[in-house]
């Protein structure tokens, strides 16, 4: 069977490298435990390593945190669902919000259940997925501001996730400068400016992120050791605390090219080939369905990912310096797209090392 290996020693000590970069330009880090639905060891791990609170876009995710951690700070990071407005009351401490409507129910949820919630407003500075664009914050702030129900904290955004843009000196700027119109029109303190996720880090770690951002969400940075939009490693954290172990169940020399007449593959993509003479392959017991959009890396010299169908991994190993055996564990590093299909994935089993006592399933 395959395995996939956490780390939560290695999680702890790169949230710490993260939390401290970020602390000495003055920002909090917020831990986003997505990619693992929402599992309370990484989160402790992460809550070891100095973070502010827990980040996930799911609110099962955050209910299945709260249940195993208590009631550490949780933020819901996808705009809340209109018809979840009560739970993301009850379970969020605080959500990142665009939209009238939602704020609105957000708002009495908060009333009946006889407290507040706090809203982080989000401005679209050009990546195009979330946010109202910067001409309408002043106005929905405004209008958040006078809701009883409802504590407008801060505003923030979002950077390398649609569009693809990276967070820069210039946009994040755009966002100090908002805040500071949002103070001066609602008379508010607004303490959180949230300028983006794992690909805000370059900024931190280069000394050019503007004064006035005082906050990130960092998930990718910390899980994987690096900044996701140009792949360069975060300082001071470590790449493998997350590791893959896959089974090999056939080891056997074939043709490179395939015989007979061809047409699309199982994925409905047509193949091609190169002719590369006789090769040694390798199955492994991995395959589409543990991986979904993500892709992994071998570890060993000589290791080639040549493909995946459903339910198997097709491995070229004729560099490998050492014998191939059926029954033999090939290692991995996962990217995140990989790491959120495996995590969630019920045929890999999950190993944790260096976990913290008390923390049950
Ligand atoms: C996923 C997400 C993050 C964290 O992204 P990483 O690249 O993993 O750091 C931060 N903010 C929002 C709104 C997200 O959806």
């Amino acid at each position: 069977m395959s395995q996939l290996v956490i780390d939560l020693g290695k999680i702890t000590a790169n949230t710490r490298a993260v939390v401290d970069s970020c602390r000495s330009r003055g920002l909090e880090v917020w831990g986003v435990t997505k990619a693992l639905l929402g599992c309370p060891r990484v989160g402790a791990a992460m809550l070891r390593g100095g973070v502010a609170g827990l980040a996930d876009s799911r609110l099962a995710n955050i209910e299945r945190l709260h249940q195993t951690l208590g009631p550490a700070a949780m933020m819901l990071l996808r705009l809340p669902s209109p018809s979840q407005a009560q739970q993301t009351v009850a379970l969020a401490a605080v959500s990142l919000n665009s939209e009238p409507a939602t704020l609105d129910l957000l708002d009495r949820a908060a009333r009946e259940g006889g407290g507040t919630h706090r809203v982080i407003l989000m401005v679209d500075l050009g990546d195009r997925r979330e946010g109202v664009l910067p001409a309408d914050v002043e106005g929905l702030a405004g209008d958040v501001a006078h809701r009883r129900s409802l504590e407008l904290v801060g505003i923030g955004a979002n950077f390398a996730c649609y569009g693809g843009v990276m967070p820069s000196p210039d946009n994040l700027t755009e966002l100090v400068d908002l805040a500071r119109q949002v103070r001066r029109v609602t008379g508010l303190e607004l303490p959180v400016v949230s300028g983006g996720n794992s690909s805000s880090m370059r900024l931190v770690e280069e000394g050019t992120m503007p004064e006035g951002v005082t906050q990130l969400r960092v998930g990718e940075a910390i899980l994987l050791g690096r900044e996701p939009s140009t792949g360069r490693p975060v300082i001071g954290a470590d790449a493998d605390a997350f590791r893959l172990a896959v089974e090999v169940i056939e080891v056997k020399r074939r043709p490179s090219l395939p015989r007979g007449q061809t047409a699309r593959d199982a994925f409905g993509r047509e193949p091609r080939f190169e002719d590369r003479g006789e090769r040694l392959r390798a199955l492994g017991a991995l395959g589409m369905q543990d991986l979904g959009a993500g892709s992994i890396s071998p570890e060993a010299p000589g290791v080639e990912v040549l493909g995946a169908s459903s339910d198997h991994l097709i491995l070229d190993v004729t560099e490998t310096g050492s014998a191939v055996r059926v029954g033999d564990h090939l290692w991995f590093r996962p990217n995140y797209g990989a790491l959120l299909a495996l995590a969630t994935c019920p045929h890999v089993e999950r190993h944790y090392l260096g976990d913290a006592p008390g923390m049950g399933r």
